[in-house]
């Protein structure tokens, strides 16, 4: 079996989607590039009771190379991301509510907290609304990304993305608690205080402390 390893991260980062309540039942996907092959989780099954086995391996076309699952129905989307954002390593598109939520509200998460700059790098853009497992999910995530490790889709999810599944799974979880955030002061219908650009960039400048050494 090709990649057993990964595809054993594959599925504890869906489980750990599950977990943090940014997918329910078998929603969302969770994919992984490694050259020219992409491992990604299969359509419709619990992330509970999934193994190694039931994870795709395709090339870049969307063509099986391993795995008889049918692969997650939005693998046109997610094969577009890779191929037109090489950087992109893993993908994380999940059914978040309160992202959703936001989407239904407002144009984009603007810079609000040290979180977001720290964990999802950038304001995040609301691409307009596509229909679910179409390539048009994938085309609006390029199109809306800029410097930011996440898309919001609007009226669906969104798309987080990075150059590891950990770095894919922490965007999507702080982008959650970001929207939660902004939602709450939005609520309040006063005015919300956005962080400036230079605000923004002195902390997001390499400051070397945060994070245990190697
Ligand atoms: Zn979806």
């Amino acid at each position: 079996m090709l990649y057993e390893k990964e595809r054993n991260a594959l599925i504890k980062t869906a489980r750990a989607m599950e977990s943090y309540g940014l997918v329910r039942m078998s929603g969302g996907n969770v994919s992984l590039r490694i050259d020219d092959l992409v491992l990604v989780t299969p359509t419709a099954m619990s992330y509970d009771t999934m193994t190694a086995e039931d994870i795709v391996i395709t090339d870049l076309k969307g063509e099986r190379v391993e795995g008889k699952r049918r692969p997650t129905s939005d693998l046109k989307a997610i094969l577009y991301i890779f191929n037109h954002m090489p950087d992109v390593k893993a993908i994380i598109h999940t059914h978040q509510p309160k992202a959703v939520a936001l989407s239904l509200v407002a144009d984009k998460l603007p810079l609000i907290s040290t979180t977001l700059i720290d964990e999802v790098k950038d304001e995040v853009m609301v691409a307009p609304f596509t229909i679910s497992s179409d390539e048009g999910m994938g085309i609006e995530t390029v199109k809306y990304a800029g410097k930011a490790l996440c898309v919001i889709l609007k009226n669906h999810g969104i798309m987080a993305y990075g150059k590891s599944l950990d770095q894919a799974l922490c965007a999507a979880v702080y982008l959650e608690e970001s929207c939660d955030v902004y939602l709450h002061a939005l609520s309040t219908g006063r005015q919300i205080a956005v962080l400036t650009r230079e605000q923004a960039d002195a902390e997001d400048a390499p400051r070397g402390y945060y994070g245990q050494p190697e």
